[in-house]
């Protein structure tokens, strides 16, 4: 076994990070830094339209839907070094939910959106989680009712992140009270701009601001829904898959972080002398390098088992908790190693690695929770990994 990039594959690397020289300008990551979860900026969608004019959004889509045919691999190539880099991030929308509309969408989903994912002129906000449905999502209460030609969608969704200045919702309803939970559920595309869709600011610590939207009476053309009525949780649960591998798949900014911690401990002296020079902190750096290449290589796992054909729910999740979990661990090293100086935010010009270790500080328990909470992954990986029990009810997303 070799474990290193083949020639295809270091070139593509090289070819991104040319891309990147050209179009990731200080005012680019500027703006991703002050712009953090409220949206893309003017610089942001130039990026963004550039992405799209190499058809980098359809990467690994088949080329019959205007796609690259690339593997998952090149894919992960492409967000880790976007990452490391600081631009702004490579859409879920194009490497998840797109996808998932190539596989299951009906010809008149195809039609009606993927040439406009393609463009960057429409984004997907995941429309999921309701107040008494998050872990559970199965209870979940939004409904969708057939009226001649039209969907008319009622209820409320919160956690929408991305619902301020996406296009459209990737929603979750109930088409069918009747049916056992799980078998009554599709999903419905919505404009965001419909009558009837409202949406309401909830502010986070991490600075991340995310919505609660509510839909009176939205009515949408029957052809808004994806796929087939009722089949919606497989849907969901199999774009959950792919959004856990890239959550998981996120080792680009934490390579970043530990080389920024890397040099800070090669520039600052405590008590006189160089930080890197006290044996505790050149361990502490080591154990984080050791475990960033080993979610790497989890990354490029997962990558190849989708190019195999594969859905990859175990390495994905596997992946996505050692990531995440991994996430706080260095916000935590790397607090304790900047001290005070940690606390500064990327608002302030002096704050250390630009602020980006505070803000991770900030946002990385979310990482743990979003996409399905690490508890529940962990009850995966005991049933499906290690073939024990399941647990009680409710095992949820
Ligand atoms: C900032 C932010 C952004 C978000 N963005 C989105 C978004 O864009 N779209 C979207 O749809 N959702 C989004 N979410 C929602 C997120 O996916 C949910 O918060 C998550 O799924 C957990 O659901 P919950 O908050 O209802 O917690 P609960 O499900 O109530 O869980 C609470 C606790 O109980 C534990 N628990 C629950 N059930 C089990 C079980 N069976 N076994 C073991 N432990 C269990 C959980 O692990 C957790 O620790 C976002 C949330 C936040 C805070």
């Amino acid at each position: 076994m070799k474990f290193e990039l083949s020639d295809q594959q270091q070139e593509w690397q090289a070819e991104v990070r040319d891309f990147l020289r050209h179009h990731l300008t200080d005012a680019v990551r500027a703006e991703v830094i002050a712009w953090h979860g409220h949206g893309h900026g003017p610089r942001t969608r130039d990026f963004y339209k550039a992405v799209a004019d190499r058809n980098w959004t359809a990467l690994t889509w088949p080329a019959s839907c205007g796609g690259m045919e690339r593997g998952a691999i090149d894919q992960f190539i492409l967000a880790e070094e976007f990452e490391y880099a600081g631009a702004p991030r490579v859409e879920m929308t194009w490497t998840s939910l797109a996808p998932l509309l190539i596989r299951y969408g009906t010809d008149a989903n195809r039609a009606l959106w993927l040439e406009d994912i393609r463009s960057g002129d429409i984004l997907f906000a995941l429309g999921y989680s309701e107040s008494e449905a998050g872990t559970d999502l199965a209870s979940l209460r939004t409904t969708a009712r057939r009226d001649g030609d039209e969907w008319v969608i009622d209820g409320e969704k919160t956690w929408n992140t991305g619902a301020h200045f996406a296009t459209h919702e990737w929603l979750a309803v109930r088409t069918n009270a009747e049916a056992r939970r799980h078998r009554g559920i599709s999903l419905i595309v919505v404009p965001i701009g419909a009558p009837g869709v409202q949406t309401y600011p909830i502010l986070t610590w991490s600075g991340v601001r995310t919505s609660r939207v509510v839909f009176t009476n939205v009515r949408v053309p029957a052809d808004n829904l994806v796929g087939e009525v009722d089949r919606g949780w497989a849907y969901i649960t199999g774009a959950l898959d792919f959004e856990r591998a890239t959550i998981g798949g996120h080792v680009g900014s934490l390579r970043r972080l530990v080389d920024g911690l890397v040099q800070y401990a090669g520039e600052q002296k405590r008590d006189g002398r160089l930080l890197r020079d006290d044996p505790a902190v050149r361990s502490g750096l080591a154990e984080l390098a050791l475990d960033v290449e080993l979610a790497g290589l989890m990354g490029l796992e997962v990558a190849d088992a989708i190019d195999r054909g594969q859905i990859p729910t175990l390495p994905g999740t596997v992946q996505k908790v050692f990531t995440t979990e991994l996430r706080t661990k260095v916000a935590d090293v790397g607090m304790r190693l900047l001290g005070q100086t940690a606390l500064l935010s990327e608002a302030e010009p002096d704050a250390p690695l630009g602020g980006f270790l505070e803000w991770t500080y900030r946002w990385a328990p979310v990482q743990r929770f979003g996409g399905g909470t690490n508890e529940v992954m962990r009850d995966i990986i005991a049933q499906r990994g290690l073939g024990l029990p399941r647990a009680a009810r409710g095992q949820g997303r």
